[in-house]
């Protein structure tokens, strides 16, 4: 496990690499690693013949600084749990190194970010689509990894591979949870005791939500899931939508011929956790 800072010398092992028709998988984060992150790498070890991880902060998806600055950075820790998984490349770069000019690209994603995060967090995806293209073009990989639990997150870096003509892979991977169903995120580790004892029932309520849409029509379940949740005191929902696995519109009816993915932001506290289910 080789830790580099730099993009050139990245950029010159990866040439290597490829010169000897090695395969390479790519996991980009921005640390504060956990179980989520580490079966990402997993995957990626398991299915290419190198794997790079990224651990950068990127502060061009942040639209609340507040957010940027008390985002967790524990990168000792994070190079310890990654040793276990054996990646070929720990890739840490300072803002300097990726955005030696500020970035002025702006992409359109159309629906994709008009709805949901993209709505609620202006700006948040044309910084992700900077942040993941720049990688893309450092690392060159044949496969990398995103999370479902940044469902709408994989749609628009799809959308992106595909308009930028490029040719990675994205495997989208299953969303892992502690054991009492909470999806993993490094923001759960800024939650007070008590808050992360509540936020269990973001992801309690979204599991009762699928059992009981063999009963309620959309608009009902739609509507029970955000009163369910805003009935305890720690948790206000920001919204709770149902759309289409790939066009991200709202669905209005059970019978339409498509996947069904309930998506929802909650507030705890100054903290926004996010969570989905497919129905
Ligand atoms: P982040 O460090 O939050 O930018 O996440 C890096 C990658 O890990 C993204 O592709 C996330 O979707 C993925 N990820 C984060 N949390 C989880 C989780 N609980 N399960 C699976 N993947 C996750």
């Amino acid at each position: 496990m080789e830790i580099i800072r730099l993009v050139a010398e990245t950029k010159a092992k990866i040439s290597k690499f490829k010169e000897e028709g090695k395969s390479i998988g790519f996991v980009p984060t921005m640390g504060a690693l956990h179980q989520g992150h580490l079966s990402l790498t997993e995957q990626s070890v398991k299915n290419n013949d190198i794997t790079i991880v990224s651990i950068f902060v990127n502060p061009t998806q942040f639209n609340n600084p507040n957010d940027l600055k008390t985002y967790p950075r524990c990168i000792e820790d994070d190079l310890e749990k990654l040793s276990k998984y054996n990646p070929d490349i720990i890739f840490i770069p300072e803002v300097e190194e990726i955005y030696p000019e500020p970035d002025t690209r702006v992409f359109n994603f159309g629906q994709l970010d008009t709805v949901m995060e993209g709505k609620n967090r202006p700006g948040h995806f044309n910084g992700v689509a900077q942040v993941v293209s720049k990688l893309f073009d450092i690392v060159t990989p044949d496969n990398s990894y995103f999370g479902q639990k940044d469902f709408q997150q994989v749609a628009v870096i799809k959308q992106m591979v595909k308009d930028l003509k490029l040719s990675v892979n994205i495997v989208p991977c299953p969303i892992i949870r502690e054991e009492d169903g909470l999806a993993m995120s490094s923001r759960n580790m800024l939650l007070s005791d008590v808050q992360r004892k509540n936020a269990s029932k973001i992801s309690e309520t979204l599991f009762k939500a699928r059992n009981l849409a063999a009963e309620l029509n959309v608009t009902q379940l739609k509507n029970w899931v955000v009163e369910e949740i805003n009935k305890n005191p720690y948790l206000s929902v920001e919204y709770f939508e149902i759309v289409d696995d790939t066009t991200l519109t709202q669905i209005n009816s059970w019978d339409e011929d498509n996947v069904k993915v309930g998506c929802i932001t909650v507030q705890v506290g100054k903290i926004r956790l996010i969570d989905n289910v497919t129905f």
